[in-house]
């Protein structure tokens, strides 16, 4: 009986996460995962969730999970219901982000499971076949008496239930500073640490790493507008459920680095474009964003063989490039030749727009796992005049922008030619293989090197977003209240 309840107990404080305090929009977004870690000289305040248990804690500290506390437990789910989000029940409760008509909302699904809980699936199959239920119902409990161990530089240990909320004026995680709220957990036999903080400063988190913190005001508007609505857009894929956050700090998600480059500037973008995101009708859009098209954008659709989406259909992104159709081999080439006015750029908006590169032909075929190369056919082409299909030897057929990139030892994109046979469709390669290309990253949506150029040349903000995402709109009117 004990049992059943400490189970009970612990699972419905386990998953996250994101909250809506105030009609703003909190996150949780992980900073770091390991096995173990340590934390730097510092003042750590560190409270367990129900806020009762705290411990001040002083000095260089490391963290750890405690040995063989996970127990793994199988339950037969009893019911499930979909309330709203509210304070813990007696079950376990996942929280979920969705979009009702024009809204954000944020979910909670408690499922219930029966008292009795297993330490096989084999015995918790007997059971459901005694109770006539379907094996569909067993579930893995995620965590059981999981501890966390906080040892203190004297090596005094403290032990903690998952999570944990950290207190501290400044979290220095590596040569990387946080400021705020934090939260430890232990996800899947990891530590996982999270910031807790509200979408806007995560958006001024995000920009300096993508566009860079000295870009002119109205790009960092743009980048603003479009990595806050990804960033919404993201939440409801709900891919990091599982992981105990609602986003992750790497190029999976955005690249996020707490305080680190943040400027003034970035702070009046943010706050002047503050809750500003991009819907199509009610729906808020996919607004995926990359380095350099590197003359026109390409389509979703051509990209990723999504559906069709106006708002990603593709658009001219340098006036000259509309002269050439660059679907075809000349077309490509003869624009990846033509020069294009790079004064005012930066050196990696320079690297962005034009590079070449070259790779051996026994390391081509290496990596597609040939013995060797014997010919190259161009097989399609994207509008953006991004290479989406190569056919290798005439027998191996290499599909995707990203894939053909990676073939060639991560290409900065697959809008190149084959400098030895200009407009070919048919190649076959010397020893060494040498490439001439444009553009950097998918080419799909905002294009940050034409952006920077429009931005430049005069041109406001909601005019850089409709170039790169037409027929959308801005709202500021888009998270769920209980009154909307
Ligand atoms: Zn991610
Ligand atoms: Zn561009």
């Amino acid at each position: 009986m004990r049992k059943a309840l400490l189970i009970m107990l612990i699972i419905c404080t386990w998953l996250s996460a994101a909250e809506i305090r105030d009609g703003s929009l909190y996150l949780e977004v992980n900073l770091h995962t390991a096995s173990s870690m340590d934390l730097p000289e510092g003042e750590y305040s560190f409270c367990d969730a129900s806020g009762l248990f705290c411990q001040d804690l002083q000095g260089k500290l490391s963290i750890s999970i405690l040995k063989d506390s996970h127990e793994s437990r199988f339950g037969i789910v009893e019911r499930i219901e979909e309330t709203e989000l509210s304070e813990c029940e007696d079950a376990q409760n996942k929280v979920y982000f969705d979009w009702e008509g024009a809204y954000l909302v944020i979910k909670q699904e408690n499922r219930y499971f029966f008292p009795q809980s297993f330490g096989t699936i084999e015995q918790a199959k007997a059971y459901a076949l005694a109770l006539g239920l379907p094996e569909r119902r067993i579930e893995e409990i995620p965590i059981v008496n999981s501890s966390i161990v906080i040892t203190d530089a004297a090596g005094e240990a403290r032990y903690f239930e998952s999570p944990v909320k950290i207190a501290a004026d400044q979290l220095w995680i590596g040569d990387l500073c946080y400021e705020g709220e934090f939260i430890l957990k232990e996800v899947d036999h990891q530590l996982v640490i999270n910031q807790i903080l509200p979408l806007e400063e995560y958006i001024a988190g995000v920009i300096p790493n993508e566009i860079g913190n000295n870009s002119p005001m109205q790009a960092l508007k743009a980048q603003a507008v479009a990595a806050r609505t990804h960033a919404v857009n993201l939440l409801l894929y709900n891919r990091h459920a599982k992981d105990g956050y609602d986003l992750c700090n790497s190029t999976h998600c955005q690249v996020y680095k707490g305080k680190h480059l943040r400027n003034s500037a970035i702070a009046e973008a943010v706050s002047e474009t503050a809750a500003e995101i991009m819907v199509t009708g009610d729906r808020v859009v996919d607004s995926t964003y990359h380095s350099s098209c590197g003359g026109k954008t390409d389509s979703s659709q051509a990209i990723w063989n999504g559906a069709y989406l106006p708002q990603l259909s593709g658009s001219l992104c340098i006036p000259e490039a509309s002269k050439y159709d660059l679907s075809t081999e000349a077309g490509a080439a003869n624009w990846i030749n033509t020069q294009v006015d790079t004064e005012n750029m930066s050196s990696w908006e320079r690297s962005a727009l034009n590079w070449q590169c070259s790779i051996d032909r026994k390391e081509l075929a290496q990596n597609l796992g040939l013995s060797s190369i014997t010919s190259i056919r161009i097989v399609k082409r994207g509008e953006s005049g991004r290479i989406l299909e190569l056919l290798i030897n005439d027998t191996h057929r290499l599909q995707g922008e990203y894939k053909i990139r990676q073939a060639f030892n991560m290409l900065p994109s697959s809008f190149f030619y084959f400098a030895n046979n200009p407009g070919k469709t048919l190649v076959h390669p010397g020893k060494r293989i040498t490439i001439k290309g444009r553009g950097s990253g998918h080419g799909v949506g905002m294009c940050q090197v034409g952006a920077l150029r429009k931005a430049r040349a005069g041109s406001d903000y909601r005019e850089i977003l409709q170039t790169y995402y037409p027929q959308t709109k801005i709202t500021t009117v888009w998270i769920h209240h209980e009154n909307p």
